[in-house]
């Protein structure tokens, strides 16, 4: 079972823009990748212009890489009941963002549901699927995988039962899917690492398993339940190696891109120096191929 789908997130910038993400996903041996469309905490975005779309997908095709997965800044917060206009942004930016998905030739666009920032969680989620409705059309051609959360702070979508709200509140819930986070489910109090099957049931009776359309693949700094969200390299936190490998090498996710968001690791040479550990890591989930 050696054709998993399986990658890293990958900057974009410079004079390079999405030539250069997907130079960094062939120098790892990925045959997948992620992006943002611009820096992760603001809505600054360069025009779609200028971002080297056809020259990434060449090289993209040429390095035998098959999937690219978009990811919406975080700022965007459908969930806040407090501040009217921190929707709108939302919103409108969320709207913008699905156009630059479909623009940059992806069909996945990852979004953190939201906050409740202090209000009623019903509230936020009701927010939530609001804006979903007023954004979503019957023929986008992109998918909006929402991403279970860890529960830091109040994050929306920390339970399955949350993402199930909101997918069932929405009109076109077609175009819904889910990104499974393996340290923020563990984060959640979801027993990946005890009881991967027990979880990926629970998550198919509740939302339904079918509606997974990306994993992000990460170990977690902390304990089950903690609501940390600090993610950790692969085999270094408390999910684990063998844990990790038996979601990448599941059976009933084999199609499903795998998605690295693990920290940078200091250089042996110079510890100010933090380099990406995601070849390392790649090489030794592929060697653990069932
Ligand atoms: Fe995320
Ligand atoms: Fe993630
Ligand atoms: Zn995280």
């Amino acid at each position: 079972m050696n054709n998993i789908l399986i990658g890293s997130h990958c900057g974009m910038s410079g004079k390079e823009m999405f030539l250069g993400s997907a130079k960094e996903a062939a120098s790892y041996g990925a045959n997948a990748l992620m992006v943002y469309t611009g820096a992760p905490q603001n809505t600054k975005r360069k025009d779609i212009l200028e971002l080297r779309i056809e020259e990434g997908h060449e090289y993209m095709k040429e390095h035998g890489i098959e999937k690219l997965v978009i990811h919406a800044p975080y700022i965007i917060n459908l969930g806040n009941t407090v501040k009217p206009e921190i929707y709108k942004l939302a919103r409108d930016f969320l709207a913008v963002e699905i156009e630059r998905t479909i623009a940059m030739g992806s069909d996945i666009l990852v979004l953190h549901p939201g906050s409740a920032v202090g209000a009623p969680r019903e509230d936020a989620i009701g927010q939530i699927i609001e804006g979903l409705n007023e954004i979503l059309t019957c023929d986008m051609k992109c998918s909006i995988a929402l991403e279970t959360m860890a529960g830091k702070g109040s994050e929306i979508g920390c339970t399955f039962e949350e993402i199930a709200a909101i997918i069932e509140g929405v009109r076109y819930s077609d175009r819904l899917s889910v990104c499974f986070d393996t340290c923020h489910v563990f984060d959640a109090g979801y027993d990946i690492a005890g009881d991967l099957e027990g979880v990926f049931d629970e998550f198919d009776r509740i939302v339904g398993k079918e509606r997974i359309s990306v994993f992000h693949i990460n170990d977690s700094k902390n304990g089950l339940g903690s609501h940390k969200d600090r993610h950790a390299n692969i085999g270094d936190g408390n999910i684990g190696f063998d844990a990790i490998c038996s979601v990448v090498y599941h059976p009933d996710f084999v199609n499903v891109p795998k998605i690295l968001e693990t920290p940078y690791i200091a250089s042996p040479e110079d510890p100010d120096v933090k380099l990406p550990p995601y070849k390392e890591e790649i090489e030794r989930i592929r060697q653990a191929a069932p």
